[in-house]
């Protein structure tokens, strides 16, 4: 997959709406640490239907959506 979403990401799914390929998957741990003072859920995870179109760059304001380059894939 082309992107892959950060801890910068707040979990206001606004990317999982605008793609349309289904790609954007909630995170999947739903435990919170309050006394870290999280208020928001964890990092959405891009899946592999993720075609590189690019729309959810556009929507993603906390900039939490991340090319990922070649020489970065292990
Ligand atoms: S990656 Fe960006 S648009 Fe998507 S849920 Fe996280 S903050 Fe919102
Ligand atoms: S690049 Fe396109 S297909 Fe991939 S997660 Fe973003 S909107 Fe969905």
């Amino acid at each position: 997959m082309p992107y892959i979403i950060n801890n910068s990401c707040i979990a206001c799914g606004s990317c999982a709406v605008v793609c349309v390929h289904n790609a954007i998957d909630t995170g999947y741990n739903q435990t919170k640490d309050v006394s870290k003072g999280q208020e928001f859920g964890d990092p959405f995870i891009i899946n592999n239907n993720c075609t590189g179109c690019g729309e959810c760059l556009a929507v993603c304001w906390p900039g939490a959506i991340e090319e990922v380059r070649v020489n970065q894939i292990t």
